[in-house]
């Protein structure tokens, strides 16, 4: 349920984006969410259509990037998408490895009018 505190947040810097620009409404806004934080695109939507009103965000629609969970192996150097619970290098069956992409959650970009 942390999807709720995560829309705040979004939705805070959103509005503060806005102001910055002078905009009268947001248009539309492109999250960028990794495979790894667990956060449900569709949580994030229904929490913000009721944060959202009767801000000048209301209404506005949400773009989201899902990064996949990607680990590079220490053992032969290669990227790989990481299935979850195998801990495996596909390559060389390591499992010496680290997490290069996935963990992203931020607001990339905002349309505003
Ligand atoms: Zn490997």
């Amino acid at each position: 349920m942390h999807e709720l505190a995560i829309t705040q947040n979004m939705l805070d810097l959103v509005l503060e984006q806005a102001k910055k620009a002078e905009a009268r409404k947001v248009g539309r806004i492109n999250l960028v969410i990794g495979e790894m934080t667990g956060v449900v695109d569709g949580c994030v939507q229904f929490y913000f259509g009721f944060l959202s009103e009767g801000t000048i965000a209301e209404k506005a629609a949400l773009s989201f990037t899902v990064v996949p969970t990607t680990a590079r192996c220490r053992g032969c150097d290669k990227l790989f998408k990481l299935k979850e619970f195998d801990w495996t290098c596909p390559y060389c069956q390591g499992n010496n490895m680290e997490i290069v992409a996935g963990q992203e959650l931020f607001v990339e970009s905002i349309e505003v009018e």
